[in-house]
This record gives structure tokens, sequence and C-alpha cells, in this order.
């Protein structure tokens, strides 16, 4: 019989949010009368923007007409969608023909796994978002887990916590690695400044690494000072990519659509052109994000649309600052809990001394009935922190507020 990947079988354990779900659905199933609420998973919870959607559900009856049916389009996306995220979002920063629309950028993600290959070094930020491990692994590039639970072999993990303000040590980094980056962080919140990110750039183009940098939460930044892209930095042309993303500003996590940019200047190590390769990845192992989800994201790009997602943004800031609130209450505070939110990402992040990620969810949801995520789930780093998230109704998060303000800890 044909072998199984031994990527699949290295990897440990589920990936994390299914093992959340399996917990929920084995709590809810002996307590059926308990009204679960999550503040776990990072899905939007509002309705789209009805610009938006009607922007969209127009081009959708537009394909039941002869003008206005499509099949097949660019594989890198819409001439039109590509220019105006150059124009709207980069404002000069990076041309419509460094910008790939895609499906979702964490699809992207596992696609920019191909185009390293398996014998890459790899450096994440730990605690860090699952997929830039655990695709790793499924490519190769990483080995199996270490007994010790202390993450994988061949991943070198950067831990990014309280005591170093949530930046990584790059003073141990290997030359030509390839470094996942995640501002406004998953789940830390923590966004970084112009100067880190600068120290960042400087490290990679000094050393050969190329960093890929996902700013799906650049909407939630508030913050003026703060980089909404890494090519706000000089010298990021020749060091990283960009990952990005529709769902979390537009609520786009059901209908798909991302980008992905990667300048024309980036360049591997024979002096080939990486733009040259992404776009052989797209349009071999892709086959173009649905028009129709296109459609809406030039929508979400107009004066309204923009508008509309800076609306939702705010709503789920407010749900954080509410969150962030609670945990700042007495029975938290007493228990040594410390909590960190930027006011520039969706989520809280809480530390819990001296317990354990999992026993303390177990808690939350046994007392509480809220569904959080573990922090260990997202690496070694994040044991004993809980992150909370934002999205939700108002009236849900202002429930599990209630409920985790009497918790006895
Ligand atoms: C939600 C999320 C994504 C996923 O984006 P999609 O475009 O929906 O695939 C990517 N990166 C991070 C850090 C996220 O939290």
């Amino acid at each position: 019989m044909i072998s199984r990947n031994t990527g699949f079988s290295n990897l440990t354990a589920g990936y994390l949010f299914p093992e959340v779900a399996r917990r929920r659905r084995e709590y809810a199933a002996k307590n059926p009368q308990a009204k679960i609420i999550s503040l776990g998973i990072g899905n939007t919870t509002e309705p789209l923007s009805p610009y938006i959607a009607k922007a969209m559900s127009d081009y959708a009856l537009g394909l039941a007409t002869p003008e206005g049916y499509s099949g097949y389009g660019d594989e890198q996306g819409n001439t039109a969608l590509r220019e105006k995220i150059a124009q709207t979002l980069y404002k000069g920063m990076a041309d419509a023909s460094e910008i790939f629309v895609s499906d979702g950028a964490k699809c992207d993600i596992s696609r920019i796994q191909t185009l390293f290959g398996k014998n890459v070094k790899v450096a994440v930020q730990d605690p860090a978002y699952p997929v830039y491990v655990d695709g790793s692994v499924v490519v190769g590039a990483a080995g199996s887990a270490k007994a010790d639970g202390s993450g994988y072999e061949g991943i070198f993990y950067l831990p990014c916590t309280p005591e170093n303000d949530f930046f990584p040590d790059l003073s141990k980094v290997e030359k030509n690695t390839l470094l996942y980056i995640c501002s406004p962080n998953n789940p830390t919140g923590a966004t970084m400044t112009k100067a880190q990110l600068q120290k960042l750039v400087d490290f990679a183009n000094e050393n050969g690494c190329v960093i890929i940098y996902d700013a799906a939460y650049f909407a939630f930044i508030r913050d003026s000072s703060l980089p909404k892209t890494i090519f706000e930095i000089a010298g990021a042309k020749t060091c990283a990519i960009e990952v990005n993303s529709f769902s979390k500003p537009a609520g786009f996590t059901g209908v798909r659509l991302g980008w992905t940019v990667v300048p024309n200047e980036l360049k591997f190590a024979d002096g080939s052109s990486v733009n040259r390769d992404w776009n052989r990845v797209m349009t071999t192992l892709f086959n173009g994000a649905s028009n129709i989800a296109q459609a809406g994201g030039l929508a979400a790009l107009s004066e309204q649309g923009l508008s509309d997602m800076k609306a939702s943004v705010d709503y789920y800031l407010e749900n954080g600052r509410l969150i962030k609130q609670t945990l700042d209450g007495e029975n938290f505070r007493s228990a040594g809990v410390v909590s960190y939110f930027t006011g520039n990402g969706p989520y809280v992040w809480a530390k819990f001394p001296n317990r354990k990620s999992w026993d303390v969810f177990d808690m939350i949801l046994d007392k509480c009935h809220v569904v959080t995520t573990p922090g260990s789930g997202f690496g070694p780093a994040g044991e004993s922190f809980i992150r909370f998230s934002s999205f939700g109704h108002r009236a849900d998060v202002e429930e599990a507020c209630a409920r985790l303000s009497k918790l006895v800890l």
C-alpha cells in the first residue's frame, strides 16, 4: 500500500480549533442545560455590510445574463481589484503586479510553503497562529514533535512574551531563515511599532531571511503611529512577503477573499524572482478567487465599503474593551491574572500564573459556560495563557463578561 505522507504522521494531536470544538461538544452533551457562549475561535459574527453584499448579489445575478457572464478569470485576480488594493491600501507602496488575489490568507500561507519547499529553515513567533507550524510540518520543513511538548524539531521558536514586550530576540536566528511574523498578533494582540518592524526588516536583509508578514488584522490598528503594512518600512521590498485578507475587516471569513503582496525586488539566493515563482504557484496550483467574492472586495474598497468595514471593526474593538474591563476585575486581579489588550487587534491575551492553559480552558467552560482558546495551543510560550476573542454579538459578549466577573478563581 502507498505510505502515508510522514508530515501527517508527525503532526501531533488535532489542529487546535477542532480540539476546542471537540471539548465544547463533549461538555454540551453532558450538560445540555448549559447556554454556551464562545469567545474562542477567531470567526466573525456580524452581518455583512448591505452595500458590499449587494455588490456580490448584483454580480451573481449578472452571471445569469449573456453580458454579465464570466468563467475563469485571471489566476492572479481581477486587474481592477489588484489596482484598487494597490491604490487604496498600499498607496504607492506596492504595485498591482505585486498583488495576487486569493481565496484567503490561510490558503496563501499553505501555498507559500510550497514556494520554499522542505529544506528551508523556519522560525516562528511563539505563540503563533497554528498554520505556520502545522503547514511547515506537513510539507516536511519541520520534523516530529519533541518529546517534552516544547514544539517541533526543525522549527525555531521565538518567544514573544510580556517579558520581552512581545518582540522576538533575533540574535539566535540563523541566516537564510523563513520568518513568520504576525502583526497585529494573533493570539497576543501585540502590534509592532515602526522601530520594531524596522529592526526586523534590517535583520532579515542582513541575514538573507525572508519575512512572511501576516497582516490579517491591519484594519484593527487604531493608533495611527503604528505601521499597517510592512511596506511602510524601508528595505521591506527585498525581504518580505505580506499575506492579507478581507476575512476579518469585511466579515468575509465565509465569503473567502484575501491577497498576498510579493515584491518584484524580492529574489532567491540564485537571483531569480520570487514574484515569478509565486505567479507560477498561483497559476498552476490555484485557479483564481471567486469572481463574486472579488466583486465584494471591490465594493469593500469603495468609500462606502471602507466606512462600513471600519464600523464593523469598531464594534469588535468595543467588545474587546468590555472583555479587558472584565479581566481587570478584582476576582481576576487577586488571582494574579494579568491581561493584555492593545486596542489594535481583536484579542485579549491573559496570563493565569502557575496554571495550565487547558485546565483554565476547562474551568471557564465548566463554571461560566464560556469557550475560550488555550494559549498553549499556539506554541510552548503560550502555556498559562488564555486567548479571549472579541468576535461575538454584543449581547453574548456582555453575558459572557457578566459570568466571568462572578468567576471564583
Ligand atoms: C483569521 C486569520 C487568518 C485567516 O485568513 P483567511 O483569509 O480567512 O484565510 C490569517 N492569519 C491570521 C493570523 C488570522 O487570525
